[in-house]
């Protein structure tokens, strides 16, 4: 599965954790996402991650065009909701597409962790 990956400055330490502490999971997709959030993923992990630009950049919207191109199968954005983004636009065009084309998006760790598990399920079925 591809999967993207982003989150917002106030959610990156919590969600850089989060994909360490599954990083077997997440070892066995591709994963695309924003610039900021992949370095530091990269950088903790060492797992392969394909960064788009930063999100306020773009990031957001080369992620919506992956997902628009049906090439994404589930989403992890970790939204911070208690701050403005100048890129809110983007952020919303990207949920969105997520609609649009009916994918799983997670936006809260505890969503995460639930789509984590839904999505191992999903791969254990698939590969009977
Ligand atoms: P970033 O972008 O990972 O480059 O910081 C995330 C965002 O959309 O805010």
């Amino acid at each position: 599965m591809r999967l993207a990956l982003v989150a917002h400055d106030r959610k990156k330490q919590e969600f850089v954790d989060f994909v360490a502490e599954n990083r077997d999971f997440f070892a066995e997709h591709d994963l695309v996402a924003t610039g900021t959030t992949g370095s530091l993923i990269i950088s903790r992990t060492g797992l392969p991650v394909h960064c788009y630009l930063s999100g306020p950049l773009g990031g957001d919207q080369q992620i919506g065009s992956e997902i628009a191109a049906g090439q994404v199968e589930a989403v992890f954005f970790l939204r911070d909701p208690l701050t403005a983004h100048p890129h809110e636009p983007d952020v919303s065009a990207l949920l969105r597409l997520c609609d649009v084309k009916a994918i799983p998006v997670a936006t809260n760790l505890a969503t995460a962790k639930a789509l984590v598990l839904g999505l191992k399920d999903l791969n254990s079925r698939r590969a009977v």
